[in-house]
């Protein structure tokens, strides 16, 4: 026998018992979304590695170093997404769909990073994302920071912190830039390597430092917030406000900056304390920039994304209640006229009762090797169907998870008896 092959380093297999997780965030997410009038919008894994460059950033990490780039049989340099916004806005100047009009747009799906794989960070990951085209806010901005609290209600996680910032318009991000150089210029001995390295290309992001050395240094560091204009001040304060009234509790972070190029004015993270280092699950903010620097008109845009490995570790830890995906019925069979019996019912009892996860036997076997299927396969009844309840056109319902006896149904009411049962409707030609 031949070596088995192994998966890439930081690639995961998402395994059917993490199943009911997924399953429960997908729906939420789905139905959250939705409920704020978002559209999904469906991009490729692949894009060209120029729109990353200019989207993302030249000096960023992503680009920089963490990207899966190369060049297809064409010749053309093409890499696997690192995050979704930049496609989302490509699609959207590319079809025509954000001039002179508002879009709400949500997408899901893997991006990829080549990071040091650990707890909480992965090569390949999932994201869920939200985008708003057209709308300068700061309305919109509360709109989708009250979207992840519903979604945190909604899942049953509770200790989620919410932190903003405002980073103001190109222009006092270039004063505040100054400001903070000459800052840290007075104190470049006390920067790491990376920080000075930094200071040249992208001296915002040694905010984003994680070097404990540092932290006195960043503490006493210029505020952004200082140098906002009166615009980004309202912006800034009206936001708050609408939080406020919406009860949405928040931290103003002026050290909160962000890992990506694209952001203006509000930026916003949440965090959880239960995950160790990989601690941020959500971020996001406003991009007004981004859309003309991709060649479409001027457009305002505001967007996050969420990430899920985290939030399903979170979700486990905090044994949120989950979507039972497990089966209703197994249904167990043996005798001839209960196999030409079986396949048909098991299809009508799936029309008549839609909804229905009825899990039929395959491979023959012993009634007792049949139950051990039954009992493995995490079903709440096993519905037995035996030569003598063929030939009568009965089944047996017998409970699996809790004790009670078994009844005799006849194969005509069990639509009635299942969707009874389990709650779910009758077909309307039941
Ligand atoms: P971090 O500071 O943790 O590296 P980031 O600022 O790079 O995060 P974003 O690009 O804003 O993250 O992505 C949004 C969310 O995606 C993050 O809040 C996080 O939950 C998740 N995420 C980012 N990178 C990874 C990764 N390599 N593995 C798993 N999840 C990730
Ligand atoms: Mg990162």
């Amino acid at each position: 026998m031949s070596r088995a092959i192994q998966s890439v380093r930081g690639m995961n297999d998402i395994l059917p018992d993490e199943g009911a997780l997924w399953r429960t965030l997908e729906d939420a997410v789905a139905s959250v979304f939705e409920a704020y009038g978002y559209d999904r919008i469906r991009l490729p894994l692949l894009e060209r590695t120029e729109l990353f460059k200019r989207a993302v950033g030249e000096v960023t990490d992503i680009v920089e170093k963490e990207m899966y780039t190369f060049e297809d049989r064409g010749g053309d340099s093409v890499s696997l997404r690192p995050e979704g916004t930049a496609g989302c806005v490509r699609a959207g100047i590319e079809h025509g769909l954000l001039h002179n009009r508002v879009q709400r747009l949500w997408y899901a799906g893997p991006m990829f990073r080549y990071e040091r794989p650990q707890k909480g960070r992965y090569r390949q990951f999932h994201q869920f994302g939200v985008e708003a085209f057209g709308l300068t806010g700061p309305d919109v901005d509360a709109e989708q920071i009250a979207m992840c609290a519903r979604l945190w209600r909604r899942l049953g996680l509770t200790g989620l912190r919410l932190e903003i910032n405002s980073l103001g318009t190109p222009a006092e991000r270039a004063g505040y830039r100054d400001l903070l150089v000459d800052y840290l210029r007075g104190r470049e001995d006390e920067l790491d390597d990376d920080s000075r390295r930094r200071l040249e290309t992208n001296p915002l992001r040694i905010l984003d430092s994680k070097n404990p050395a540092m932290a006195e240094l960043l503490a006493a560091a210029p505020s952004v917030l200082d140098a906002l204009g009166p615009e980004s001040r309202e912006h800034f304060e009206t936001l708050c406000a609408t939080l406020d009234g919406l009860g949405i509790a928040y931290r103003v972070n002026p050290r909160l900056v962000r890992g990506l190029d694209y952001y203006t004015r509000t930026v916003f993270e949440w965090l959880t304390d239960e995950l160790g280092a990989q601690d941020a699950v959500c971020s996001g903010g406003r991009y007004d920039g981004l859309v003309g620097q991709l060649g479409g008109s001027d457009t305002p845009a505001f967007g996050f994304a969420l990430g899920v490995e985290r939030l399903i570790a979170l979700m486990a830890a905090q044994s949120v209640p989950l979507a039972d995906v497990s089966p209703h019925v197994y249904l167990v069979y043996q005798g001839e006229a209960a196999a030409r019996t079986a396949p048909g019912l098991a299809e009508d009892l799936r029309d008549a009762v839609p909804g229905l996860r009825l899990l039929a036997h395959a491979g023959g076997g012993s009634f007792k090797s049949q139950f051990k299927r039954a009992d493995r396969s995490g079903a709440a009844v096993a519905l037995v169907l035996g030569e003598a309840e063929a030939e009568a056109g009965e089944a047996r319902l017998k409970p699996l998870r809790d004790q009670g006896d078994q009844e005799t149904v006849a194969l005509a009411d069990l639509p009635r008896r299942l969707a009874g049962d389990f709650g779910l409707p009758l077909a309307d030609n039941a």
